[in-house]
Formats: structure tokens, C-alpha cells, sequence
């Protein structure tokens, strides 16, 4: 069981500032986030991309503001658990919260902050026979946690784009044996990345098949083999495999969000603007996923909304207390 003041569900670039918002007025956050990742959309969806509207930065590249971010972050000691998603939400009592994740862990916590961005980025799975009975640790993945579990294994990589090419390079002096299966043959991936899967292929470190697609998985309660097809000769061949990891690209959806009695308008929580709080005392709404008149779905706008849920935060959290809002340049960061 995780005990913190704060947890903070997802951990895009309002998440991570909330961290430090919330640290000045020294309550601790723990964030939970499925990806196995801090960045939310910027590092999953556009890391090498510029932007151009951060106030102070003319121009940054999206994966430099995350580090940023996170850095900020660290003098408040933030905690994280990747790679999980929350499931149910129960508020026991007041100033009293549990949260579950897909993984039954479970955080304790005195306020909740969803800033859960777009929702879940859910696997795009591929149609082959047989896949769910190999998920939840018994084969079949749809993303990397640690690439350490795939040491000394027969794995399968399927997918042609960034994700696809960077984890077969990585993987393939960790694992026995590496396969990676593409259903054309061009990737859509950085050009670097495609010259290092071929020069690996050339000295037969990757097993690549192109112009190939899963058939079926097999196994006896663990994936033992993984069948694939040649679309031009129709060629059918089956590959022993320990673990098979379909990186087809990622999309969001709301998830068990909808099912938590908040307010829910167009896939996006109703919030009030004077403090970002949803229908439920002790639940904030920030981010991407919050709706009100004349929302911007934009990252500076979510800093603010982090600034102003962190200070009625911190009133709920201790009633009664006044607390009166100091400078950074009066105060500093003061560590916790
Ligand atoms: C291509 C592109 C370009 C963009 N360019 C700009 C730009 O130039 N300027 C700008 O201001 N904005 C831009 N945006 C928008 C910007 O990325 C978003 O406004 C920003 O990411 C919102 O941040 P967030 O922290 O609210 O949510 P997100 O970044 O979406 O992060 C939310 C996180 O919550 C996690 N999550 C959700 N539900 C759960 C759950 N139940 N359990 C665990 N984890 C959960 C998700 O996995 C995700 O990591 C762009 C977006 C895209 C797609």
C-alpha cells in the first residue's frame, strides 16, 4: 500500500507540474501512470517535435520541456508506479481515498488529481488467433516495462514503425534469439533506425521477415510458439517464441474513468474554474482531461490549472489553516 497527501493520475506535463506546485506548499505526490513513462502525449506521441508556446521558451523540443519537468519536480521528491493503470477510485471518508490499479497496487491518498490527459493509450492489437490467452505475463506484450525480462529469450517483435525498429535494435544483444515481423517492406520509422535493423539483420543478430503477417499464437498456459504468414507466397512458417511483443502504435481512450460518478461531458470531467474540483470533494480534474466553457487543450493552460488545484488542494487537505502565497523568489524551493 502507497500512502501519500496527493495521487496524481497520469503523469503528462501537467501531472509532472502539479508535482511541483503542490510540493511549495509541501504536500507529497505520488503519480500513476499506464504508460511505462513519464510525458504523457509528448513523449509517446511527439517527442522530437518543437514547440512553440511554453511561455520562456521560444522553442523546445517536447521530450526537452518532460525532462524539464521532471527535474523541476525533484526537490519534492515525487513517487512514481509505471506501466499501471488505475481502475477504481473509492473515496472511504473524508480526506480519505484508495485507488486500484490493474495490478491490485493500491495508493492511499488525502486528494486525487486527474490529469489524465486523452485517457489510456490502449495497444492497437493485431487480429491473430489466439493472442488474449497469452496476455497478463504469459507471453504476450504490448509494451516494454523492463527489457531486462526479455534477457537470454526467444522474442518476436511485430510492427514497422519508430517503437518496432528502436526495441528490436535494443533487444537484440539481450535476447537468445530476435525476430521482427513486418507486414511490408518499408518501415515508417526514422531512416537511422532502419539502417541499424538491416545492418543487424546483414550479421544475423535480427531474424527479419518482411511482407509478413500473424497468423496464430500457441502455447500450454505460456506462449511456445507464434505462426506467421508470407503475404506474397503465402508461405506459412511457425516460430518458437517465449515472448511476442505487437507494437502496432497506441490509442487513447477514456477507460475506467467514466465509472467514478464524476461529472462526464464528451469524454472530458466537468470542473469548476475557480479551482479546478470535479462533482466530488477532494477530486480535481486537471489537463487535457477536464472540460469548461472556452477550454484550450493546451500545455501552458494545464500549468495553470496545477497551480490553482494545488492551492485549494492544500486548503482541503488542512481546513482551517491559512496559508498565504509566497514568491519562489521570496521563498526558494525549499526541499521535503
Ligand atoms: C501531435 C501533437 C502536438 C501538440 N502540440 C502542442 C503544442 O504545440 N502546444 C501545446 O500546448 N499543446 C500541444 N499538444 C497538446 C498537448 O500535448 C496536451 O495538451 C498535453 O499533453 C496535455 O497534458 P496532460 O498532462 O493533461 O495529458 P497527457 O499528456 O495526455 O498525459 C496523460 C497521461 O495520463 C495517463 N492516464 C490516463 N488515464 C489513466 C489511468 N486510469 N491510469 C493511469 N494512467 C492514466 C496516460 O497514460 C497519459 O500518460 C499537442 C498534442 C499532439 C498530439
Amino acid at each position: 500500500m502507497i500512502t501519500t497527501d496527493i495521487a496524481i493520475i497520469g503523469a503528462g506535463p501537467v501531472g509532472l507540474f502539479a508535482i511541483f506546485e503542490c510540493g511549495l506548499l509541501k504536500m507529497r505526490c505520488h503519480l500513476i501512470d499506464y504508460l511505462p513513462q513519464a510525458g504523457g502525449q509528448l513523449s509517446e506521441i511527439y517527442p522530437k517535435k518543437p514547440i512553440y508556446d511554453i511561455p520562456g521558451y521560444p522553442i523546445i523540443m517536447a521530450q526537452e520541456l518532460v525532462d524539464h519537468l521532471k527535474k523541476q519536480a525533484e526537490p519534492f521528491h515525487p513517487t512514481f508506479t509505471f506501466g499501471e493503470r488505475i481502475e477504481s477510485l473509492e473515496k472511504k471518508g473524508e480526506r480519505d481515498f484508495l485507488l486500484t490499479t490493474n495490478m491490485d497496487t493500491q495508493v492511499h491518498c488525502k486528494v486525487v488529481v486527474i490529469a489524465g490527459g486523452l485517457g489510456c493509450f490502449e495497444p492497437r492489437k493485431p487480429e491473430a488467433q489466439g493472442l488474449e490467452n497469452f496476455e497478463n505475463g504469459k507471453g504476450v506484450a504490448y509494451m516494454v516495462l523492463d527489457p531486462e525480462k526479455f534477457r537470454n529469450k526467444k522474442v518476436v517483435l511485430a510492427g514497422g514503425g519508430d517503437s518496432a525498429l528502436d526495441w528490436a535494435i535494443f533487444l537484440a544483444p539481450i535476447a537468445k534469439e530476435l525476430t521482427l515481423i513486418h507486414r511490408s517492406e518499408s518501415f515508417r520509422g526514422a531512416p537511422d533506425s532502419v539502417s541499424k535493423v538491416m545492418k543487424l539483420a546483414g550479421e544475423k543478430k535480427i531474424n527479419l521477415l518482411l511482407n509478413t503477417n500473424l497468423l496464430k499464437v500457441g502455447g500450454n498456459g505460456h506462449l511456445e510458439t507464434v505462426s506467421v504468414q508470407n503475404i506474397k507466397t503465402k508461405e506459412e512458417k511457425i516460430i518458437t517464441a517465449d515472448d511476442l511483443i505487437p507494437l502496432f502504435g497506441l490509442s487513447p481512450k477514456l477507460g475506467p474513468i467514466e465509472h467514478w460518478n464524476l461529472q462526464i461531458d464528451k469524454n472530458a470531467i466537468e470542473v469548476n474554474t475557480e479551482d479546478y474540483c470535479t462533482n466530488i470533494p477532494g477530486i480535481y480534474a486537471i489537463g487535457d482531461i477536464n472540460t469548461y466553457k472556452n477550454k484550450l487543450k493546451l500545455i501552458l493552460c494545464g500549468f495553470h490549472e496545477a497551480a490553482l488545484m494545488s492551492h485549494s488542494a492544500y486548503k482541503y487537505i488542512n481546513p482551517g489553516i491559512k496559508y498565504t502565497m509566497k514568491y519562489t523568489t521570496v521563498n526558494g524551493v525549499k526541499e521535503f
